[in-house]
């Protein structure tokens, strides 16, 4: 990766998923020989407590009770594939927050971790699966959805296993790492009659959605540019950063971990799709470790003639901010996706004194609606929000900003 100064000699990205590593890597799945061992996540004691985010993100016991909704036995039942910081910290808790969803399985490399959490959310043995039995989990009545919570190079694999074993599938972003990939998920989905959604959660975000309401409205003008930044650091000592940090498991860098929301947010903010990219790889740690780009700059040309200006980084602090500029004010979400702190402010220029106004929204949980949203979907049998066609298109523009940071080019997005 010839921008690139921590990229693997001798194989860029493009070489390495042609080369079929990344195949290589999912049918050897889950063993990853060049990762250190992974300590299991013990659940942190502690009440949820709505509007903040937890202290560490190592999982939390079940929630006390159910909120009112469905009687259980009509809720959708989901099972839960790599209980991680993501899965244990967020999803897992907030499943019982949700009117018409409940947990009813666990997938997992770790038996102790799993147990340890079936105990907590009372799942019983017959429902608790390790990734050689997960194709069993197509006798399992209790389970409706399979959601995919496990590092990004296992995610086409595991999807069409769900689907092979007849059950939907929520999965998380990104959907996959190619175009390809993302394309025969959907079809495996289309073949096996099911749903698929991927967990885009901004989508469902109550600050997010209000910001396209906002812009939809007029508030801003007619949008101009937009500039979007995501960075974190990227400390090798917490194992959920470990596999971020290798190409054959993350299958790209900051921009497929995070770099994905500005592209995304671009996307629903402006409700237009890019036409070309521009990038640029930028500075690197030089670890020998860190196998992916640390960070790279991108611009997204739209139809309209607005243009993105972007970057995902891991060598800078929390940084999760997108701003919309119109010829009327601007929109600025600061930050724009924050698990649980979101903050909104829009701008009226068009007077001679500027009018800031912070939007504030009380009630802004946005996993609970995201979880709705599948259950919905298979109550309903329609399609979801965010189908996997959302998911291929922010690939699609992923491997092209790629392609334009090795070239050096302007790349077209068919
Ligand atoms: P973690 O490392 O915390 O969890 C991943 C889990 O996957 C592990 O705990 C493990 O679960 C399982 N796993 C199976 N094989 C491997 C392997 N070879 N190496 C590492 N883990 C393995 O990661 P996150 O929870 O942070 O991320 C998981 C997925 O969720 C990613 O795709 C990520 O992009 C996405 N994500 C989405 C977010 C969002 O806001 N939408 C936020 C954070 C993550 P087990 O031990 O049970 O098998």
């Amino acid at each position: 990766m010839k921008d690139n100064p921590n990229s693997t000699p001798g194989l860029n990205r493009r070489q390495f998923v042609k080369t079929g590593s990344g195949l290589l890597a999912m049918s050897s799945f889950p063993v990853v020989p060049d990762l250190p061992a992974r300590p299991a996540a013990p659940p942190v004691a502690g009440p949820i407590v709505e509007g903040f985010p937890p202290a560490q993100l190592v999982g939390r016991p079940a929630p006390e009770g159910l909120k009112p909704g469905l009687p259980t036995a009509e809720r959708v039942g989901f099972a839960i594939v790599g209980l991680g910081s993501y899965a244990t910290g967020y999803i897992m808790p907030n499943l019982a927050n949700t009117k018409n969803a409940k947990l009813t399985a666990l997938v997992s490399g770790n038996q102790e971790k799993r147990d340890t959490l079936a105990a907590a959310y009372g799942i019983g043995n017959d429902h608790l699966y390790d990734y050689d039995t997960f194709d069993t989990i197509a006798d399992d009545e209790a389970v409706d959805v399979v959601y995919i919570i496990t590092p990004n190079v296992f995610h086409r694999a595991l999807v069409e296993r769900a689907f092979a074993a007849g059950k939907h599938v929520l999965c998380e972003k990104p959907m996959a790492i190619t175009e390809a990939d993302c394309q025969a998920m959907i079809d495996a989905g289309n073949r096996a009659g099911r749903k698929l959604m991927i967990g885009y959660r901004a989508q469902f975000d109550p600050y997010n959605v209000k910001a396209i309401e906002l812009i939809r409205d007029g508030r801003i003008g007619e949008p101009s540019t937009v500039v979007a930044d995501h960075g974190h650091l990227l400390p090798l000592d917490v194992p959920k950063n470990q596999w971020r940090a290798k190409q054959e498991v993350a299958g790209g860098g900051s921009l497929y971990d995070i770099g994905i929301y500005n592209v995304n947010g671009a996307r629903y903010l402006l409700g237009e799709e890019p036409t070309a990219v521009r990038a640029k790889y930028h500075r690197g740690s030089g670890n020998p470790e860190v196998t992916v780009e640390e960070e790279i700059e991108w611009q997204m040309y739209f139809p309209s003639g607005v243009i993105a200006n972007c970057s995902s980084s891991y060598l800078t602090t929390n940084n999760k901010r997108i701003h919309v500029q119109g010829d009327k004010g601007e929109l600025t979400l600061d930050p724009a996706t924050n698990y649980y702190l979101r903050a909104l402010h829009v701008t009226d220029r068009s007077q001679e004194h500027h009018r800031l106004e912070e939007i504030q929204i009380p009630e802004s949980n946005q996993f609970v609606p995201m979880l709705e949203e599948m259950a919905a979907c298979v109550r309903e049998d329609r399609e979801p929000k965010t189908p996997g066609a959302e998911g291929l298109r922010d690939v699609k523009i992923m491997e092209a900003i790629y392609r334009a940071a090795e070239s050096g080019e302007e790349v077209s997005i068919g």
